[in-house]
């Protein structure tokens, strides 16, 4: 089943940092539409190891010898399905409803909220009915007009790590673009902006680049595009006309975070193109864990730096009696404070959304 080392620094898409998988399963659904079929021809050809899977939602026979290894060898897997669920999630503060393109991501950053979300299933899922997805989402928009509706694509994937493979989001980018109700959003820790530049998106869609200090990028973000390289897809998003904005997540107090973040908006500002600061917005996310994100960060990542001491953190509260830890307010405030009076002073004209 498994390919060479060899075959897979060959493969063009893996040199260029794009995500080629080690294993592809196909839902037999999923071939029936014009995006399946084209996967496994493509996958076929390429001599990539394909089996069927009854269902996206439990695919087995992944190797593995033990938890770990099976848990990597899952990121390197892409499951091809319907996606059957057309009942939207919400997406508070940055939206009103998920819009659910992929699950999953390759990339191995430790703090993800997918190690919780996705926590037993964590291949990669594409879903080939996006047209269907798309309708779906045209009725919530009919629904709440003549208010605006906000779809973010970014709660269970990173959907421009796969957008090579589904061209996903380029028809999302495209429906919205025609929607006068429906705004789309999304976040990417990767440059790979080509497919979406050029087309037509109306401003309607919020493009973000997740970004953060060197120490949190460097430790906690392994198999994730550089800051440059984010900073330099920032550039070409932004003149290709879409709005633009960055998530500063997780915000993480490490030794000397203060001047971290400043560094960070600072090479921001020297770097951005003056095109890009229209429009342009800030959302900021503390870090926080669950016990049971600690529990599978240690267990997959266990060199890990990332602090998870629940003695130095503040218990809250959330829904279903699921509660995290965040930072105590004291700490809390210190950051909110440090990152808006940063970001007032370098990026004036920008609004900060939410800092949570
Ligand atoms: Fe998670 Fe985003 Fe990192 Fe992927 S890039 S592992 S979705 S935080």
């Amino acid at each position: 089943m498994a390919i060479t080392d060899a075959e897979k620094t060959e493969h063009p898409a893996n040199r260029s940092g794009l995500f080629v998988p080690d294993w592809v399963f196909f839902e037999p659904a999923a071939l029936s539409y014009p995006l399946g079929e084209e996967l496994y021809r493509r996958y076929k050809a390429e001599g990539i190891p394909i089996e069927m899977t009854t269902s996206h939602n439990q695919v087995r026979g992944i190797p593995g010898e033990n938890d770990r290894e099976k848990y990597r060898n899952a990121k390197r897997t892409l499951v091809v399905g319907v996606r059957r669920t057309l009942t939207f999630e919400p997406s508070k503060p940055s939206a009103e409803y998920a819009l659910p393109l992929a699950t999953g991501c390759a990339a191995h950053c430790h703090y993800c909220y997918l190690n919780t979300n996705i926590g037993t299933r964590p291949y990669v899922r594409v879903y080939v009915n996006t047209e269907e997805i798309l309708q779906r989402a045209a009725q919530y928009i009919e629904q709440r007009k003549p208010e605006i509706t906000r779809f973010e694509a970014a709660c269970t994937s990173d959907p421009l790590a796969v957008e090579h493979i589904t061209g996903s989001l380029r028809r999302a980018v495209q429906f919205f673009a025609r929607q006068p109700y429906g705004r789309l959003r999304f976040v990417t820790k990767f440059h790979h902006v080509e497919p979406l530049l050029g087309i037509e998106h109306n401003k309607h869609t919020r493009f973000r680049f997740s970004i953060n200090a060197e120490y949190v990028v460097k430790h906690f973000e392994p198999g994730t595009s550089s800051f440059q390289q984010r900073l330099e897809a920032a550039g070409k998003v932004a003149a290709a006309g879409y709005p633009l904005g960055f998530i500063i997540a997780p915000l993480y107090r490490f030794a000397g975070w203060q001047e971290g973040y400043t560094r960070l908006l600072e090479n921001l500002h020297d770097q951005l193109s003056p095109q890009a600061l229209d429009e342009l917005t800030f959302e900021l996310i503390q870090h926080r864990f669950t016990k049971i994100a600690k529990q599978l960060i240690l267990q997959r990542y266990p060199k890990t730096k990332l602090q998870m001491n629940e003695a130095e953190r503040k218990y809250k509260w959330g829904k279903y009696g699921k509660g995290k830890y965040v930072y105590p307010d004291e700490q809390a405030q210190e950051l909110r404070s440090h990152l808006q009076q940063e970001i007032a002073r370098l990026f004036p004209q920008a609004r900060i959304e939410y800092f949570t």
